[in-house]
Formats: structure tokens, sequence, C-alpha cells
């Protein structure tokens, strides 16, 4: 039994078009895209059609889309590449307390050189405050990095008006649209944005491949050292087959927006609908705020989320919680803490996010499977009022 997949967030199956597109690089078609013969050149071509879709895919010009090896090293490369590579000795980010580690831990470093770091918080919905980011602004700020939508929760932030408030002051902006590309659609040029980091394996790709955009005239310090790649922003031999599927999948992404977001939308409601219908003391996480279409983020109060989801593994539907496990110790999310869980909600609470093989199918067989694994684990739990509510 393959098992039903709402871990979308997590990673994404490679599409079979975009498996298609990148085996040949894997065989027949090896050549380095930095060399001068045939073999080469047919691997540039590729290479450079992936920049052309990638681009398009944000709005950006080709020559804008830089390769990496995914999100992690966009978000680095953006990141430290600005901030070290602006002038002056005092220098200021802006970003949010629900970031991705991949950037929130390079604020961090950051930190640790001596850059003085604003962690804006969230509404109880997981959305920051515009006024606040204007108001956290100083005359040495270099930098805003601030999630379009959040891996966790799905809320998306409103980078369209950062972007103005960022124009304004002059100061860098950057995003990280990996949870948002192929989910909204996203024009560079409308958003305001400098920089924007994108996944393969969030987007039908496979993992180890990414992308950023940066803005021509953005001064981005090198962060690795090698040969002259990428126009010298990202050394080391490109990853052909990688680049190749990010660019069928970017390809695909651009040609489902119209119509997938809508239907993963109604499967997600159907979806929180149902758990809050058939399960009491639950309770749907950044709903009032806007949000990706395929992520439901409950809290299953009364549940340690850890027993939950490997409940439901072991009856075939593959969820996650938001926590991560550092230092043999389970911390809860720093996402749910910041929208202001408690600590025993927050390791109550599941994130399901659904993707392009979900059907209506799928959702029902979740919502067979989720409140008697619910009760019997309330049953078990010390915390549950007893006897258990069932509604
Ligand atoms: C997955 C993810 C990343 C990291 O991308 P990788 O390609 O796995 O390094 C960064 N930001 C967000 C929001 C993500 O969901």
């Amino acid at each position: 039994m393959r098992g039903i997949y709402f871990d979308h967030n997590a990673t994404t199956p490679v599409d079979a078009e975009v498996l298609r597109a990148m085996l040949p690089f894997l065989s027949d078609t090896y050549g380095n895209a930095s060399s001068i013969h045939s073999f080469g050149q047919e691997a540039r071509a590729a290479v450079e059609k992936a920049r052309e879709e990638v681009a398009r895919l944000v709005g950006a010009r080709p020559a804008e889309i830089v390769f990496t090896s995914g999100g992690t090293e966009s978000d680095n490369l953006a990141i430290l590449g600005i901030v070290r590579g602006a002038r002056g000795e005092r220098k200021h980010v802006i970003t949010s307390a629900i970031e991705h580690h991949a950037v929130l831990h390079t604020c961090q470093a950051l930190e640790a050189e001596g850059v003085e770091v604003t962690y804006l918080p969230v509404s109880a919905a997981g959305v920051i405050d515009p006024a606040a980011l204007r108001n956290a602004l100083r005359a040495h700020t270099v930098l805003i990095t601030v999630m379009m939508a959040n891996n966790e929760l799905g809320t998306i932030q409103p980078i369209e008006e950062i972007g103005r408030i960022a124009a304004e002051a002059d100061v860098w902006l950057h995003t990280d649209a990996v949870q948002a590309a192929g989910k909204l659609p996203i024009d560079v040029t409308r958003l305001g944005v400098d920089l924007l980091s994108l996944s393969g394996h969030k987007l039908y790709a496979p993992k180890g491949v990414g992308a950023l955009y940066v803005r021509s005239g953005a001064r981005l310090a090198r962060q690795s050292f090698g040969g002259h790649h990428e126009r010298d922003r990202r050394p080391g031999t490109e990853n052909v087959p990688g680049i190749v599927a990010l660019g069928r999948a970017a390809e695909l992404a651009r040609g489902h927006l119209a119509d997938e977001p809508l239907r993963l939308g109604a499967l997600r409601d159907r979806f929180e609908r149902g758990v809050l219908d058939r399960i009491g003391s639950t309770r749907v996480n950044g709903a009032a705020a806007p949000r990706v279409p395929n992520t439901a983020n409950i809290t299953f109060s009364f549940v340690e989320g850890e027993s939950l989801v490997i409940a439901l593994d072991l009856k075939g539907l593959a969820c996650s919680t938001g926590a991560a496990c550092s230092a043999g110790a389970i911390e809860p999310s720093h996402v749910l803490t910041a929208i202001g869980l408690p600590p025993h909600d927050a390791h109550a609470s599941l994130r399901f996010s659904l993707g392009r093989a979900n059907t209506a199918d799928d959702v029902d067989a979740a919502l067979a499977l989720l409140p008697p694994t619910v009760a019997h684990l309330r049953e078990l739990s010390p915390l549950a009022p007893k006897p258990v509510a069932i509604p």
C-alpha cells in the first residue's frame, strides 16, 4: 500500500514529465555546460532554456536567475551576499519570526559577525504587520527578508506592501518563495522584490536544485569560490539534469496556475471542514489570514503530535508536525510559538499539505482515519479531560 501523501510542503514527488525531460541529461547528453564542443553546447542550450522557464515563472529576465543547490543555498546566497556586499560599518537586517531556518539561522550567523537583526513578530493569524516593519527601519538597514508563504501555516505575507516600503527606504528586499511558487502567481516587478528563492523539490522537480532571482544591479558578495559559472555569482559545474528538471517543473507549474490552486483549495477546505465537524477540540491555525491553497495546520488538543503522525503513518496517511527535533529534545515549532500557541498546543499541531496527485477520495479516506486515531490517543492522554468530549 502506497498510502496517502499529505506532506507536499516537505517535498513533492518528481512529476513524470519532469523526469522525462531530465533523463537524457543523466545518460547520453552528459556534456559540461562550460565545454565549447558540441557535447557542452547541448548542455548549455538546455541550461539556458531552463533559465528562461524559471525566469518566466517569476516575471524575471533569464540573466537574473542563478541556479543553486536548493532553497537553503538560495536563501544563504541572497542574505549573506547582500549583507556582506553592503558598504558601511553598521548593518541592520529585518526579518520575521516565522522564517524557515535557512533564513533564521543565516541571520543568526550574521549577528555573530556584528550585524544587527530585527525579528518581527507576527499576528495570531501568522502575518507580519507592514507598519511594524516600517518602524523597524533604521538608517543602516541594508536588507529586508520576509518569506512569501510560510511552510507550516501556509500564510501569505504582504510582500507587495513590503516591497513599496523597501523601495521608499532604498533597502534590498529578499523573499523566500519556496512555498509560494506554483501556488501563487509571482511577478517580481509587481511585488518590488529584488531577490527571490525557489527550490526544485517543492515544485515537482528533484531534490538538490534551486534558483535565486537577483535583480540586475544588485551587488552580491561571492559566498563560495571557484570558476566563473552563473555570471560569477555561483561557482561550480552546473547540475544540468537538475536544472533541466527545474525548468520543466517551472513550465508545468505556470501551466497549472489557472486551475490547480483552485482545485487544491477546494480539497483543503473540504478536509478542514471535515476535521472540525468530526473531531472536537480542534482548530485551524492561520485560517484568519490569506493562505496558499494546499496547506492545513490543525491543532488536535490533548494529543501528542509526534504520536499522531506515527499512528496515522501506520494507517497509511503521511503528514507532519512542525516540531524540529534538536539535541534530543523536541522543541515546539518556532512558527506556532510565534502565533501565540502555548507549547502543549504547538506540540498537538499537525500540518497536512496537499499536492498534485491528491483527490477528493484521499481527503475522504483521511477524514475516515483521523477521528478514531485521535480519539484513541486522547483516551491514552493524561492531558485530555475525562470523559473525552465527542461532538
Ligand atoms: C523547504 C524550504 C526551504 C529549503 O529548501 P531546500 O531546497 O530543501 O534547501 C527553504 N524555505 C522554505 C520556506 C522551505 O519550505
